[in-house]
């Protein structure tokens, strides 16, 4: 496995660096600035960071758990830079510096927009780059799946889900886990047709270990069994088959 895997886009480069058991952190950087998408673990991105020449200027998190979190002390002190994430997590975030709720935010000279979207968490924000149709999306949506409701409601994740499926469906998905290869399994079980190319070119990337992270919205409605749920009621009965899968 590569230690880290570039993706240049107009307005800033992404650095997807795997971490932890299957976690992605990412670096977004532009010659204004470098921020570190949810570190749960400082060294590894400390490292990159240097063997890169980047300098963080903030690091952004998308909700508390500690595999995104985790590495914010260090890399603040480190770096001395600053920490966004929802506003309502102040006590729950370390070293939060500025909340954020739903709104547009500059970032390295480019408009981003933060979406607010509850269910995994109590609090969970997504960042939205219009420009390269860029979606970061933590544990709300993965490829081929969604995260688990560990503290919002099923009606909340379902609400959350339906604003992804209003972008672009070229918008690229990075999301916080590589849980692809599992998702299509469940999306099999759950009667979801035409899933042999995706699952013959993820299982390909997987035996690589090449990350299947980035997906786009486009395949997603196509596969994902969870934007494909056309109610609350069908949501919540996909999301308890999925725990017990
Ligand atoms: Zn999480």
């Amino acid at each position: 496995m590569e230690s880290h895997y570039l993706h240049q886009f107009e307005s800033f480069k992404i650095i997807q660096i795997p971490i932890l058991k299957d976690n992605y952190a990412y670096i977004l950087t532009n010659e204004k600035c470098t921020a570190v998408i949810d570190p749960g673990d400082a060294t590894p991105i400390i490292s990159k960071c240097k063997e890169l020449n980047l300098w963080p200027t903030h690091i952004l998190n998308t909700h508390h758990h500690w595999d995104h979190t985790n590495g914010n002390l260090g890399i603040k002190e480190e770096f001395g830079c600053e920490v966004w994430g929802p506003l309502s997590e102040a006590d729950r975030i370390p070293g939060l510096s500025k909340g954020l709720t739903e709104g547009p935010i500059i970032l390295g000279g480019l408009n981003g927009q933060v979406l607010s979207a509850p269910g995994h968490t109590k609090a969970h924000i997504l960042l939205y780059f219009k420009l390269d149709q860029i979606l970061f999306t933590g544990d709300v949506l993965f490829c081929g799946g969604c995260g688990r409701l560990f503290e919002g409601s099923a009606n909340e994740m379902y609400i959350s889900l339906q604003k992804i499926k209003a972008l672009p469906a070229q918008t690229r998905i990075f999301c916080g886990h590589e849980y692809s290869l599992k998702n299509l399994e469940f999306a099999k079980s759950v009667g979801i047709k035409n899933l042999e190319t995706t699952e013959i070119a993820w299982t390909r990337q997987r035996e690589k270990n090449i990350p299947t992270v980035p997906s786009t919205l486009e395949l997603e409605l196509k596969i994902n069994p969870f934007l494909l749920a056309r109610s609350v009621e069908e949501f919540t009965q996909l999301r308890l088959l999925k725990d017990n899968f």
